[in-house]
């Protein structure tokens, strides 16, 4: 057995996983370039439109392959061991696409023209919820953007930030608070009409187009209405559990593993001329590649379970894992960036050349310490789930 292929179940997956190894190489030629200038990979996503992974999740009565959350991840984590910009990016959208498969969240009609655009235009989706006021959505905090009702829909007016994957994207779910009520939506808003400010300049991730996003009166008609909610009233009919988020560890992950191999060949191939052997068979060293190894394994079991138990569950099932993925990727980010720094730390001062990966490697990283759900929210929730038999 590969050692790369470790979770690799089918032929099927085999074979579409070649797919995403050799897409995964052709990115990490051009990532330092993307890094460097902060620019997004058109040409990645063109990609990814050419070979079908944008169809991948798409269901299989609108014509896509309708791949499981298991290989889904698997994809994501190979991407990201060539550009995690680029698989964080696309991963957004080929989730979205898995968790409306399952959670039927958008009304019918509207999710087969989206998996229809999918299909013929390779149309790309992300949800833009965050803004500066509310901080991360999953505090709960009301949007500030404004959804006005007006005659067969909305004029939606507002700012969003950390718009992922904004430059491609043909379809934006977008939430709003109701003018004058104490309401919010969702709304979905055609690419086309937002304006894109490029705001995003950051340590990490820097090729992610997550810039702002500004909605000034864009109507928004009836049909592209997903959701209007009083506050405190919880609709569990469209809670799939969230597995598709599992992206976000499935990535961190990637570039960890991506780290691991730098400096497993490093160490294997470095001998300085102090040494009669290469720098792999020093103690402290090996103890370093050892502790990595031990980082990325236990963490990438945990995610593939999961997965694989979303996969198997029964739809009434499934909100149940929710806490369980907030731990995968809670132990995923915070393993991966330790898994990096031990990395850096094997190889060396080198590791902080701008002409090598390392050091990428360890500002995209950081950045998944900010996707969500984040650590505090991740340990209230098993808590509170521990404790939740034995309460009165
Ligand atoms: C690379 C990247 C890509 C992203 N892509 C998207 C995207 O596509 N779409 C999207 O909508 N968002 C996206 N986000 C945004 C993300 O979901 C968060 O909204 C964003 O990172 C802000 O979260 P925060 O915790 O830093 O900010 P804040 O919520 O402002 O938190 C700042 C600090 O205050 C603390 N804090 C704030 N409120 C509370 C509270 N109520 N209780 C306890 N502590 C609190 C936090 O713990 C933190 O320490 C992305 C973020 C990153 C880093």
């Amino acid at each position: 057995m590969q050692l790369d292929n470790w979770f690799v179940q089918t032929e099927a997956q085999r074979k579409r996983l070649e797919i995403t190894r050799q897409l995964s190489e052709t990115f990490a030629k051009r990532a330092a370039e993307h890094d460097r200038a902060g620019t997004f990979p058109h040409e990645n996503i063109a990609d990814l439109r050419a070979c079908g992974y944008v169809k991948w999740t798409v269901p299989r009565e609108f014509g896509g392959e309708e791949i499981s959350l298991y290989e889904f991840i698997m994809h994501q984590e190979q991407l990201a061991r060539g550009d995690g910009s680029t698989a964080l990016a696309i991963g957004w959208h080929v989730g979205m696409i898995l968790s409306l498969r399952t959670s039927r969240a958008f009304p019918e009609e509207l999710f087969r023209r989206v998996c229809e655009s999918v299909m013929k235009d390779g149309a790309l989706i992300n949800s833009c919820a965050s803004e500066p006021a509310t901080g991360s959505p999953s505090r709960g905090g009301r949007p500030e953007t404004t959804a006005t009702p007006v005659e067969n829909g909305y004029r939606i007016t507002g700012r969003k930030t950390f718009s992922t994957l904004s430059p491609a994207l043909d379809w934006i779910l977008v939430t709003a608070g109701i003018a004058d009520s104490d309401a919010t939506g969702e709304f979905l808003v055609r690419g086309e009409d937002i304006e894109i400010i490029e705001t995003w300049d950051t340590l990490g991730m820097r090729a992610t187009g997550s810039h702002d996003i500004v909605l000034k009166d864009v109507f928004v008609p009836e049909s592209q209405v997903v959701a209007v909610k009083q506050p405190g009233v919880r609709t569990e009919r469209h809670n799939d559990g969230g597995g598709w988020m599992l992206h976000i560890p499935a990535c961190y992950l990637g570039v960890g593993l991506a780290a691991r191999d730098f400096a497993m060949k490093f160490a294997a191939t470095y001998q300085p001329n102090s040494l009669t052997h290469p720098i792999a068979d020093v103690p402290h060293i090996e103890q370093k590649l050892g502790e990595i190894e031990l980082k990325l394994l236990p963490a990438r079991t945990l995610m593939y379970d999961l997965a694989a138990r979303w996969d198997a569950a029964d739809a009434a099932d499934r909100p149940q894992l929710r806490a369980y993925f907030g731990a995968v990727k809670m132990e995923a980010t915070n393993r991966a960036n330790e898994a990096v720094d031990l990395a850096m730390r094997v190889v060396g001062a080198r590791s902080m050349a701008k002409s090598l990966p390392l050091e990428r490697y360890y500002r995209d990283v950081r950045a998944g310490l900010h996707n969500p759900p984040m650590d505090d929210i991740v340990l209230k929730s098993l808590a509170k789930q521990g404790t939740a038999l034995y309460r009165a």
